[in-house]
């Protein structure tokens, strides 16, 4: 199938050209017509599958080609309404979304801007001032502009919510609700309305079942399995020697540009700090980051300045690095969903990809996890010289979602030098450097700075 066929403006198509892309993806295919006619659409498509392009093409397009509400005018003292809300869970996706709507509608005289926390709230004022057409926002800046009254949504044409999933997970649905409740009615020549959402629990059917309207159910990749073209292994690795296979893995294949994920934002800070040590270059983004060093981070890392991005989960989201050939699990993370989504940053649209898990002992359990949420075994192996220790056993990780309780992690010893004497006591006892670390969880309540 070409993009021709979609039913797409010509200026659409010239800009998808100018992108380079011949096809369109499943989820591309699957959602564009629908949504040019109109219809509201539930899509379970996971990130790496288009899906961006998948519901910013045919909002531009029908933008292009709907008058707006009420002509455009200002229903009051405010700037003129926006016609477009596209809500996403963290800042970085919202900036990547963005620019995506710029970079698909740049042949349009359609105008857009991007508003989230973690940076000064004039500038966003001054641009939205000027009229906006589509507002790309995270839920809790959007809420302080529209205290300001410097955003109007009461004409709004379409709403799409990304990453739906997530957004709850962090603690959105109030925020949510209250900017839903901003928005004209739905239905019938109403608001149209695109849920997209990796994984669908029972919150999620809640939201769509209130906020849809006879939606059409696209699904592209089955539920929570992980991206086909990505390769996954897993190493057998103590837990005190994983910085040190990871420096050597990353010297040995020469690679250039890797994603390393830990469970937490200090696990994240030490790595970074001992692989710089060992000469690799490599920079952490993480919610204790400002929103500044985030920025600088990732375009370092897409620059190729630096070699390895050491992220949380949450700060990982709506990374978009084209063809990102590497990423390497430093620790498993609690929640076994999060893998899916941690391995999604490769493998890309097409491209291959090579997802690498370095396991130790106490995260057995973690790992079983994910193979039952992906109905599959993951290979595992042992690098020479790196074999594991028999004597050490494992200390179980609490996770929070199957334990009950609280979420808590454990301070990783991962990346602590060998023999460099906080190593991992073989006894498996519990030690100083493990306790009461807060692990990379999902806040359970409201959570605007987006780990
Ligand atoms: P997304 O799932 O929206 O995050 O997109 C993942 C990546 O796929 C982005 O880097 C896009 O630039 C790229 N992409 C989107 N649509 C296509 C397409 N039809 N052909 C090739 N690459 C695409």
């Amino acid at each position: 199938m070409s993009f021709d066929t979609l039913g797409l403006s010509a200026e659409l198509l010239r800009a998808v050209a100018d992108q380079g892309y011949t096809q369109p993806t499943p989820v591309q295919s699957q959602a564009i017509p629908v949504i040019l006619a109109g219809r509201d659409i539930l899509a379970g498509a996971q990130t790496g599958t288009g899906k961006t392009a998948g519901f910013t093409l045919p909002l531009l397009h029908r933008l292009q080609t709907n008058s707006p509400r009420n002509n455009g005018q200002s229903t009051g003292r405010g700037p003129r309404p926006i016609r477009a809300l596209v809500l996403t869970p963290t800042r970085e996706l919202a900036a990547q979304v963005a620019e995506s709507v710029s970079c698909y509608g740049k042949y349009l005289p359609l105008t857009s801007a991007v508003v989230f926390g973690g940076v000064k709230i004039n500038p966003q004022i001054q641009r939205l001032r000027q009229g906006v057409d589509i507002l790309v926002a995270t839920p809790g800046r959007l809420l302080d502009h529209v205290s300001q009254g410097t955003v109007d949504l009461s004409q709004l044409e379409i709403l799409v919510l990304d990453e739906a999933d997530r957004m709850l997970d962090m603690g959105f649905i109030r925020d949510i609700r209250k900017i839903l409740a901003l928005l004209p009615a739905s239905g019938k020549g109403g608001r149209q309305n695109l849920l997209f959402s990796a994984t669908f629990s029972n919150e999620i059917k809640k939201l769509s079942d209130g906020l849809l309207d006879a939606p059409a159910l696209i699904e592209v990749a089955r539920r929570n399995t992980a991206a086909e073209a990505v390769t996954q292994q897993v190493y057998l690795v103590d837990n005190r020697r994983k910085r040190e296979l990871l420096s050597h893995m990353v010297g040995d294949q020469n690679w250039q540009q890797v994603l390393v994920f830990t469970r937490t934002k200090h696990c994240a800070n030490r790595l970074v700090e001992q692989l710089v040590q060992d000469g690799i270059s490599a920079v952490a983004i993480h919610g204790n980051k400002s929103q500044g060093a985030r920025t600088r981070a990732l375009a370092d890392f897409k620059l190729g300045k630096v070699r390895l991005l050491v992220a949380t989960d949450i700060a990982a989201r709506g990374l978009d690095i084209d063809q990102l050939p590497h990423v390497i699990n430093f620790e498993l993370p609690n929640v076994a969903e999060d893998y899916v989504h941690r391995i999604g940053r490769t493998g890309r649209a097409g491209n291959e990809g090579e997802a690498i898990s370095l396991v130790c002992i106490d995260e057995h359990k973690l790992l079983r996890d994910i193979e039952v949420l992906l109905k599959c075994e993951i290979p595992r192996q042992v690098m020479p010289g790196y074999e594991v220790d028999p004597t050490i056993k494992a200390v179980p990780i609490q996770n929070g979602r199957n334990g009950g309780g609280q979420q808590r992690g454990r301070n990783s010893g991962g990346g602590q030098r060998t023999g460099a004497g906080r190593s991992r006591p073989s006894s498996g006892n519990s030690s100083g450097a493990r306790a009461n670390q807060s692990a990379g969880r999902r806040p359970s309540s409201r959570s605007r700075s987006a780990a």
